[in-house]
């Protein structure tokens, strides 16, 4: 799930300074899941909104702002409510809000600072566990992904940094390698620790955006 955190209404009010009227987009998938842009978030938003004198023509949601044809289909059914707005405020990761001014002519202003995709350990407790980095080192026997969890993407480790377990970049995180380390031992493979991993391959990264799926 994406991961994203509410950016503060002071911010917000500055991007939206020259538009009076202001619509605001929900996300019902990942945003509404982390509590940033669900029906309450919208609902609140455009209360603030109110309060600070805007005007909000409309208030939508849309299973996942990011899809391009669901938000193509919300403009098409929402026109009337969306006329004389001058620009939409969006509660959504920054793929939704990219998404959103491909499909509407208006500036599109992003509500929120998407952080990470990350694993949903508890309500409201997100962890980062994955950097999206196009070539998954994974191998099923630690899955504990060190391009992420080491703050220094370290391939081989560990750096020898640690105390007592703890990350000598980030205290309060154990260290990524000594977790790999236990749990393989756990596992009874600690000898693939013994094996260097080569250097990454970068031309496998994904970024920038040079991937292109379909289904076809
Ligand atoms: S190795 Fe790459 S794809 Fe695999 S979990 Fe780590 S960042 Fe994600
Ligand atoms: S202490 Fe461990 S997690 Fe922290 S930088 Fe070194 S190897 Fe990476």
């Amino acid at each position: 799930m994406i991961i994203t955190r509410s950016k503060a209404l002071e911010s917000i009010e500055r991007s939206l300074a020259p538009h009076r009227k202001v619509s605001v987009i929900g996300c019902g998938l990942c945003a509404a899941t982390c509590e940033t842009g669900g029906e309450k978030e919208v609902r609140q938003i455009a209360r603030l909104l109110g309060e600070k004198g805007k005007q909000v023509p409309a208030e939508l949601m849309v299973d996942g702002v990011c899809h391009k044809r669901l938000l193509e289909l919300l403009a098409r059914r929402e026109k009337g409510r969306l006329d004389g707005t001058e620009a939409i405020l969006i509660l959504a990761c920054g793929s939704g809000v990219q998404t959103a001014a491909e499909v509407f002519d208006l500036p599109v202003i992003a509500g929120l600072d998407t952080l990470f995709l990350g694993q949903i350990r508890r309500h409201g407790d997100f962890r980062e566990v994955c950097s999206l980095c196009g070539d998954c080192i994974l191998d099923g026997d630690a899955s504990i992904c060190p391009i992420t969890r080491c703050p220094k993407s370290l391939v081989n480790g560990p750096c020898g940094g640690a105390e007592e377990g703890a990350c000598e970049v980030i205290r309060e995180n154990r260290c990524a390698w000594i977790e790999i380390y236990e749990e393989r031992s756990r596992r009874g493979s600690l000898d693939a620790l013994k094996e260097i991993r080569s250097p990454r391959d970068h031309s496998r990264h994904t970024r920038p955006g040079r991937v292109k799926t379909s289904r076809s």
